[in-house]
């Protein structure tokens, strides 16, 4: 008698267990991609079905070229840096082909990508002839002993390495150019001046920045991030798309997260960091660390547009303070999600 409750006891524990391992098994995915193509403050009425339809393909291509590398066993890096590719050659987003213009009517393009497993990261700044940047950061990444290059130097650095640089009419979109003359035009108009209010004024305009998040089959997270920067930034202007912990982070112990909005405010609260950290630290789940950060945080700052990501157990996060922000996932079932306003 007593044998058999001993026995029945233990087989109660053991299939507790089970359950147990089943239920952690179940919270992961496989593999995942997480990307945004910038945040802003169109509303949904100041949107034709058209544009929504066009962006929500190139998305969708892009997400699904990101997960074809993820399918097949390849790194997230790979499938960070292929998806980047494909939204930094379609003119809809302020990067690569669509970059935005700075001040003096010049392209100047920043990104960065970073390996979670290894926390090697790679980045470049004001960059004007790489028709891919998030290209030369990864080759800052793996074929250099840096992390960030910048300028004519980082174009050195690409032309020693056998990159081919463009031209900087490759980058002319009249839609870039004609919305610098009316930022230009309304800049004119304004009696009063000062480098804050400057930076507040795009509070209302549209980004278009480009980032992504990937988890693949074996656990290592990758992030990256790619940009025009801000219309009518000044010469030289460095925003948080380069910085890493800012606009871009990566941990194995953590997540993957990519942001867009106002890059000084990313600066200021090293915001892709600290999610991390608060995860790290804190034990905080993903979206509970973003929201935190982006509302306790970004908002106090005067900051606005989003951030998202991954886990490292394929749990994905999206967060953001404005109207819109062009987002979207796949996970294992290889069912791409792509949204656009607030749910
Ligand atoms: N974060 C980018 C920058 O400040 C802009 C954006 O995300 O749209 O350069």
């Amino acid at each position: 008698m007593r044998k058999l409750l001993v026995t029945l006891v233990c087989l109660i524990i053991f299939s507790l267990s089970c359950g147990r391992q089943a239920d952690e098994l179940s919270e992961r995915t496989e593999f995942g991609l997480v990307l945004h193509g910038g945040a802003g403050n169109i509303t949904k009425k100041n949107m034709t079905v058209e544009k929504e339809k066009e962006y929500t393909e190139k998305l969708t291509d892009a997400i699904m070229a990101g997960y074809e590398i993820l399918e097949k066993g390849g790194s997230s890096l790979d499938a960070v840096q292929k998806t980047i590719n494909i939204l930094e050659d379609s003119p809809l987003f302020n990067a690569g082909k669509g970059a935005v213009f700075n001040h003096e009517g010049i392209n100047e393009m920043d990104a960065s990508i970073m390996d979670g497993n290894t926390l090697n990261s790679g980045a470049v700044a004001g960059v004007r002839h790489i028709k891919n940047p998030i290209n030369l950061a990864r080759l800052v990444m793996d074929s250099s002993r840096h992390v960030m290059m910048t300028g004519e130097g980082a174009e050195a650095f690409a032309v020693e390495k056998g990159m081919e640089l463009v031209d900087e009419s490759y980058f002319f979109t009249q839609k870039r150019w004609d919305y610098l003359q009316k930022v230009l035009e309304r800049e004119k108009k304004k009696t009063t001046d000062s480098s804050q209010s400057n930076i507040n004024n795009h509070s209302s305009e549209k980004y278009g920045t480009v980032g992504v998040a990937a988890l693949d089959k074996n656990g290592n997270l990758a992030a990256g991030t790619s940009t025009g920067g801000l219309t009518n930034k000044r010469y030289g202007r460095v925003g948080d798309s380069p910085i890493i912990g800012a606009g871009t982070y990566a941990n194995n112990k953590t997540c993957a997260v990519s942001a867009t909005g106002i890059g000084e405010y990313f600066i200021r609260g090293v915001v892709t960091y600290d999610i991390s950290a608060l995860m790290e630290y804190e034990k905080l789940p993903i979206q509970d660390a973003a929201d935190k950060v982006i509302h306790d945080k970004l908002i106090k700052l005067g900051g606005d547009g989003g951030v998202i990501g991954i886990d490292k157990k394929g749990n994905v996060m999206m967060s953001f303070n404005t109207e819109r922000m062009f987002r979207g996932y796949i996970l294992s079932d290889g069912k791409p999600i792509i949204k656009i306003f607030k749910d």
